[in-house]
């Protein structure tokens, strides 16, 4: 089991040349005129065409042999616990196994699967602090987990807030999945969290689980977080006038996730995309979950968007990319210089009926990944886990 991040000695240069095609993970140009990309120390510093571009000194060169570059996925939604360890399947490398899904970051959504999480004020802030330190130090295969989102209680007060802030906590758990499930309670401690730089989110839909309870449109609107986590469900769906009301009533980000009702997630996508709106859509995989794991759950967000949704491939990446990194002030997502070098190397996969990679993901087809690269370092070669890249990229020199 890969637990420790791999660590570069010294100054690192990655060149990826010989690309095929290069997704920006940005709506508003997803595709970059660029056959070159070339990251140093970690960062993205070089974009366009090999003639262009200073290759000299690299310590790692990639021949992408034709093949597709995109940002590495954005898991905006998940529940992770202690290490490459879920309790909720029972399962050990789980994180490890979404790497080779394309997954280099992941968002908790709150450790609740914790076994005996504690519910107390002061008990509830000792784990988030201790979950945002412990996934920073350790990062299972080198995937950035931003864990450490406490899960609100009607006991807390506005220092609780201060001080999870000052400890380095940025993220609430969803909101609902604790004590406090009502509009007037959510809106003031949301108001505290965004007051420090404490990003929320919020459960939407039905008991997710037994213990867990239904939030509907008025609760997600009064509560005003800064994603309304799985619109779609979660698994049960609010009906679709109640998603209609909930993306027209406001401009926060709207999370589609795998682990959710399929046809609500299409139905919002559509009222996104008549509002114009579709920066606003971000995916997760609300994973680990009943349903199990799914390391091609965000792929599978991106097929299922782009194929029955009828929007363009290129598009349905920034959903998983650009769109959740600006929405939650990241550092990644995004190919543009002195972003994080992160990337998703991928191909159509073998014997796909579509003639290119796009074309295939429109079909609803999966694409094959070939390599993932984290902070400028090489991660995985052909995935485990998705159909076979009918091209891979190569490790030419160091
Ligand atoms: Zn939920």
């Amino acid at each position: 089991m890969a637990h420790d991040e791999p660590q570069a000695a010294g100054p690192t240069k990655l060149v990826i040349r010989n690309i095929g095609l290069v997704l920006s993970g940005a709506m508003e140009k997803p595709i970059l005129d660029a056959d070159t990309i070339v990251a140093e120390n970690g960062r993205i510093t070089g974009i366009g065409r090999a003639k262009d571009l200073d290759a000299e000194g690299a310590t790692t060169i990639i021949d992408a042999n034709g093949t597709t570059v995109a940002p590495g996925l954005i898991d905006s939604h998940v529940h992770p616990v202690a290490g490459d360890w879920t309790p909720r399947q029972n399962q050990i490398g789980w994180i490890d196994s979404f790497l080779h899904g394309g997954v280099t970051t992941m968002i908790s959504a709150g450790e609740v699967h914790m076994p005996g999480r504690p519910r107390d004020v002061v008990g509830l802030k000792a784990m988030a602090i201790f979950a945002q330190r412990a996934f920073w130090t350790l990062r299972p295969g080198g995937v950035k987990v931003h864990a450490g989102a406490p899960v609100i209680e009607t006991e807390m007060v506005e220092e609780d807030f201060k001080e999870l802030a000052a400890a380095g906590v940025k993220l609430l758990g969803e909101v609902g999945l604790g004590g406090v499930k009502d509009g007037p309670t959510a809106r003031k401690m949301v108001g505290w969290a965004r007051k420090y730089g404490i990003q929320s989110t919020i459960h939407t839909g039905g008991p997710s689980i037994p213990g867990s309870g239904l939030i509907d449109k008025d609760v997600v609107l009064e509560a005003d977080t800064d994603v309304i986590g799985h619109i779609n469900g979660g698994h049960t769906a609010l009906p679709d006038d109640q998603i209609r009301c909930i993306c027209e009533g406001c401009k926060r980000g709207l999370e589609l996730v795998h682990n959710g009702n399929e046809r609500s997630a299409l139905y919002t996508l559509r009222i996104a995309r008549e509002m114009g709106d579709l920066s606003r859509v971000i995916l997760g995989t609300d994973s680990p979950a009943g349903s199990g794991v799914q390391p091609l759950g965000i792929l599978r967000m991106v097929s299922l968007l782009s194929s029955l949704g009828e929007v363009p491939a290129e598009i349905a990446f920034c959903f998983a990319t650009g769109n959740t990194a600006r929405m939650r002030a990241l550092d990644c997502g995004l190919i543009e210089v002195g972003r994080s070098a992160d990337f998703v190397i991928m191909d159509k996969a073998q014997h796909s009926a579509g003639k290119t990679i796009l074309d295939s993901v429109q079909l609803g087809d999966l694409p094959g990944i070939g390599m993932t690269i984290i902070d400028g370092i090489v991660r995985t070669q052909r995935s485990r886990n998705t159909p076979p890249a009918t091209k891979v990229p190569v490790i030419v020199g160091h």
